[in-house]
């Protein structure tokens, strides 16, 4: 008889929205990233809806291990509070992580006061530095260029990725990031205005430099949607020869897959 295989590490995107109007029109969902990593879950980013989204795909906020913000934008950060509350069982139960930068936490915290004590601790995220979560560990390389303090994260697990958060684009991106996979905030089709966010001539770079097996593109701006991502992705794939995919709400990323591509 065959031992059951265990499930393959994944990542669901609960919402594929980035920056103000797709994300204020719920054009399409935002609420995050939600890891499953070797049984360990965690959450990045829950933006507006994160709680709708979440539930609604059976993902239990009270096996959550950690939440992380990439940083304090509403876009990233608006339900923090009600996952957290889900998370620690409505505040009865001590449990779980929070991760985030100082700027989220000091003035204007992004988190009730008498939420805190639910939690097992809260851990701020520093340029360079390496965090762990149960067998799960990840880094905060560099901090991007963006109006409020921003990290992206490189991930430890069975297969290696990175995520690449809201950020104007620098060669630091390329020299900090690694893995098999690479997923990137793409709000903008092209650079209209010198706003602190990636476009797709970016991710392209980045893509090309960086090499991964697949990479995916989530975050999306108007701009973005209305450009259709899938076919964004499609150019990009030609272009870099890397498979790029344009996530969709609610899709589930079987690491696995990653073994079926050379
Ligand atoms: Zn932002």
């Amino acid at each position: 008889m065959e031992d059951k295989k265990p499930s393959s590490d994944s990542i669901t995107f609960l919402g594929t929205a980035g920056a103000r109007f797709t994300v204020t029109t719920q054009i399409l969902a935002s609420g995050g990233l939600w890891l499953n990593l070797s049984g360990t879950e965690i959450l990045i980013d829950p933006g507006p809806g994160c709680i709708v989204q979440s539930t609604k795909r059976k993902l239990k906020a009270d096996k959550l291990s950690a939440i992380i913000l990439s940083h304090r934008h509403l876009d990233h950060s608006a339900d923090v509070n009600i996952m957290v509350e889900a998370m620690t069982r409505g505040g009865f139960k001590r449990r779980g992580w929070l991760f985030a930068p100082a700027d989220a936490l000091e003035t204007e915290p992004v988190i009730f006061s008498y939420l805190k004590s639910s939690l097992e601790g809260i851990e701020v995220l520093q340029e360079g530095k390496s965090y762990a979560i149960g067998n799960i560990s990840f880094a905060t390389p560099i901090r991007h260029i963006h109006p409020v303090e921003t990290y992206g994260m490189s991930f430890k697990a069975e297969h290696a990725f990175s995520y690449i958060a809201d950020s104007r684009y620098f060669d630091g991106l390329c020299h900090s990031y690694s893995g098999e996979l690479l997923i990137i905030n793409v709000v903008m089709l092209e650079h209209k205005l010198p706003i602190d966010h990636l476009a797709v001539t970016d991710a392209e770079r980045i893509i090309t430099e960086l090499k991964p097996r697949v990479a995916i593109l989530t975050h999306f701006g108007m701009s973005m949607w209305r450009a259709k991502p899938w076919e964004i992705a499609e150019k990009l794939s030609q272009q870099t020869g890397v498979r790029v995919i344009a996530a969709r709400d609610g899709m589930r990323f079987e690491m696995d897959s990653l073994e079926e591509i050379a």
